[in-house]
């Protein structure tokens, strides 16, 4: 048996001083859109650190991960990403990690096939966009239990109780965007976007959805995309369209023009977060902050109505009633 030196015990504890108690052991986590940062790290608390790869207002369709990227891919202990070719060009980063060994994450693999919408622009491909059926995008919880359970098993009644409690409240903002949306006028269920990131939005929530250019916003909108959209606002006297804080806004601002030219007053009903949350430390930069930012907007402008409580509001004065 081999002892250890003294200069080797010395060592040791001197790294570990340095690296700082705690920080060094919890696992280090990277993610890819805020979305996935706050769904993991809610699960995660304290037993890890998240890095999120996408700040707020990137467009995850277009991003190209740089050199700083792929090192925290290759260097983290777990990587999830949203999944569904959302983040197109990452790919290549996600084969990378996947051949070290290190197998990416991605939360939507629970999601319900059978709610799948097919993706317009990638024929027989999913739409990515399931953020926006709050039902949906909690299946992703157990997944992300199941991967830091796998990778840390001794967090696993920390992780299984951070998602019970995180389930619970996804279940009330899911009852709250129901509520909410329910105010709607039913010949005022139209919504028009930057892009189509609202299709599972429409889908559980019951309005249609309209959006400028494709499911991604690598295809370009054409003239004809634009004329064709002002004729459906014409037709259907549909007075407000949404600009999205991650997508350029020339063409919902072209579709305003189109419109009023046409003798069709449009306004634009505020900025919606579709694919990026809102800055980080604010309500509208946390996942629940941010579908309560959308809903909000969206029911105020098309006609409906939002309690001025807010949903933490609604959800308080809802547990008093009871
Ligand atoms: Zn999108």
């Amino acid at each position: 048996m081999r002892l250890p030196t003294l200069t080797g015990i010395l060592l040791t504890a001197l790294l570990s001083a340095v690296a700082g108690a705690g920080e060094a052991t919890k696992l280090q986590v990277v993610t890819t859109t805020g979305m996935v940062k706050d769904l993991v790290q809610q699960v995660g608390g304290d037993r890890i650190t998240v890095n999120a790869i996408m700040s707020e207002g990137v467009d995850p369709h277009l991003y190209q991960p740089t050199a700083t990227d792929v090192r925290k891919v290759l260097a983290a202990d777990l990587v999830f990403a949203s999944g569904l070719n959302l983040e197109g060009r990452m790919n290549e980063v996600f084969e990378r990690s996947d051949a070290m060994g290190k197998k990416v994450v991605f939360v939507t693999d629970g999601v319900n096939e059978e709610l799948f919408i097919e993706s317009a622009d990638y024929p027989g491909q999913p739409d990515p966009h399931v953020w926006h059926d709050v039902t949906q995008w909690a299946t992703g919880i157990p997944v992300v239990v199941e991967a830091l359970t796998k990778a840390d098993p001794e967090g696993a009644p920390v992780y299984e109780a951070n998602a019970a409690r995180y389930a619970d409240r996804l279940n009330g903002l899911n009852g709250y965007v129901t509520w909410v949306m329910s105010s709607v006028p039913q010949k005022q269920r139209v919504l028009i976007t930057a892009h189509d990131a609202f299709g599972y939005f429409g889908q559980a929530y019951g309005i249609e959805v309209r959006g400028v250019q494709g499911i991604s916003t690598e295809s370009e909108a054409g003239i004809k995309d634009i004329n064709e959209l002002v004729d459906f606002i014409v037709e259907n006297g549909i007075t407000a369209v949404f600009i999205e804080a991650s997508v350029n806004d020339r063409n919902v601002q072209a579709l305003v023009e189109g419109a009023r030219e046409r003798g069709q007053e449009v306004t634009i009903g505020g900025t919606l977060y579709s694919d990026s949350m809102g800055a980080p430390g604010t309500w509208e930069g946390t996942y629940e902050g941010m579908i309560e930012h959308n809903v909000n907007l969206m029911s105020t402008a098309l006609g409906g109505s939002a309690p001025e409580s807010g949903y933490r509001g609604a959800a308080s004065l809802d547990a008093e009633g009871s």
